[in-house]
């Protein structure tokens, strides 16, 4: 199963309030952008040389929370109801 498909069995209670947030001017000076690497949800991207962020597919997982070694990441878990609920099988 490719992995876009085991994401497509998740399911979202997308919260109103952000749970992570990306200070954008720390991103300016980073060279390699692990982030963009990292996600399995894709939610950084590049457009025009500006780092965007998403958090509404979000998958808890913390990585990109570990390979910012710029603390440009403030991350929390989304309220108790809201988020990602895995499905499995
Ligand atoms: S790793 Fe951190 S500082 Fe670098 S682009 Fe990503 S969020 Fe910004
Ligand atoms: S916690 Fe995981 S899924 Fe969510 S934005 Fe960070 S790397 Fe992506």
């Amino acid at each position: 199963m490719k992995i876009e498909d085991k994401l497509a069995l998740n399911k979202f209670e997308i919260d109103k309030e952000v749970h992570i947030q990306v200070e954008e001017k720390l991103c300016q000076g980073c060279d390699l952008k692990p982030c963009l690497y990292v996600c399995p949800a894709e939610c950084y991207q590049l457009r025009e040389n500006h780092m965007t962020f998403s958090y509404e597919g979000c998958l808890e997982c913390g990585s990109c929370r570990l390979a910012c070694d710029r603390q440009a990441i403030r991350w929390v878990y989304p309220r108790g109801g809201f988020g990602i609920c895995y499905q499995y099988g």
